[in-house]
């Protein structure tokens, strides 16, 4: 079962106290999911920060306010990066640069972040465009998309320079009077860090694991092939083999929950039977922008069509990998997919 100890969240500006020497601390972000958690560890003098948020004015002014407010202004020593993703470290060049911060991710992450900040796109790539077209992504939104700017990490990250130290399977890392161990997630961002403490319940799970929404899993045109479901799937199985009813869990998104071991089988359960709905969908021939019905039970619309398409893609990759659907073009490059012997 899972259960809710908090509520709600902290109001903009201010920290919850979620055990000694860990603040609970919140972003808005300008998307469908319109927040980010971050987590401020005590180290007396200092602060270890867990994720950033995106950079923005907005967010630069809601920094000033926590720095000053509930983080007394002392200064960040530390930034953790759980994953790549820019809701996560937007803002972690910013303190940085202002602070002389180290920054520790693992080593996939770091590379990706730093990649993706510089490789700034003014207009979709011919890999992205021809990504789409395998899709078979609706005709209106491709002809929109490939004459916009793309989503550019650039326009929401502060630069992050070189110099990080690495975190990887097994470490043990001390940060707010704690010592943590370092288990690395895959799937929804490959080589993801979650930190579990030894000394109390704690998990910091960043987007691994999350209480009421399922990370995405997505594909994306760097990597086109991609089967990051099997990597969640077996991420999902071996954190649970760690996972205790008493652990605190601490995500990037939403309210901090217990009953991990549950949720771990839920995501779990869900996402095979997602892939069950889906392969009896492709007793027709289908394209991927064709299979949101069994995968989504929420009504797709343009804000979240691009996460819904990566995530399908996913899923069809993971049947193709598994030699449960085959795929052949259609006139128009899509990928035509369709179930193979008894599915
Ligand atoms: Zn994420
Ligand atoms: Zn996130």
């Amino acid at each position: 079962m899972i259960t809710y100890p908090w509520n709600g969240p902290p109001a903009s500006g201010e920290a919850i106290e979620l055990a000694e020497g860990v603040l609970w601390l919140r972003l808005p972000l300008p998307m469908a999911l319109d927040h980010v958690n971050i987590y401020a560890l005590d180290e007396g003098d200092s602060w270890t920060i867990v994720d950033t948020g995106i950079h923005s004015g907005r967010s630069i002014a809601l920094w000033e306010e926590v720095l000053d407010g509930p983080l007394q202004g002392r200064p960040v020593s530390r930034v953790i990066l759980t994953h790549h993703h820019p809701d996560h470290i937007g803002m972690a060049g910013w303190l940085m640069a202002r602070y002389g911060a180290e920054l520790l991710a693992t080593r996939t992450s770091w590379l990706m972040a730093r990649m993706l900040i510089l490789d700034e796109e003014p207009r979709p790539t011919e890999q992205a465009l021809a990504f789409w077209r395998s899709a078979g992504m609706n005709a209106e939104i491709f002809a929109r998309r490939k004459e916009e700017r793309p989503y550019n990490f650039a326009d929401i990250c502060h630069p992050i320079p070189v110099g990080y130290t690495r975190l990887r399977q097994g470490d043990v890392l001390c940060a707010g009077g704690r010592a943590w161990d370092v288990h690395i997630g895959n799937g929804h961002a490959p080589e993801h860090l979650t930190l579990w403490s030894r000394d109390d319940a704690l998990v910091l799970a960043g987007d691994q694991v999350i209480a009421s929404i399922s990370p995405n899993i997505g594909v994306y045109p760097t990597e086109p092939e991609a089967d990051p479901l099997n990597e969640w799937l077996e991420s999902c199985a071996r954190l649970r083999t760690l996972a205790r009813d008493d652990h605190l869990v601490l995500s990037g998104h939403k309210l901090p929950f217990t009953g991990l071991p549950f949720r771990l089988t839920q995501l779990l359960e869900n996402h095979h039977g997602a892939l069950e709905r889906l392969a009896a969908h492709l007793a027709t021939p289908r394209v991927a922008s064709e299979c949101f019905a069994p995968l989504f039970k929420r009504e797709i619309d343009e804000g979240t069509y691009g996460l819904a398409l990566v995530e399908t893609v996913a899923h069809l990759n993971h049947l193709h990998r598994a030699g449960r659907a085959s795929r052949r073009r259609r006139e128009d490059g899509a990928w035509l997919w369709t179930m193979t012997g008894d599915g």
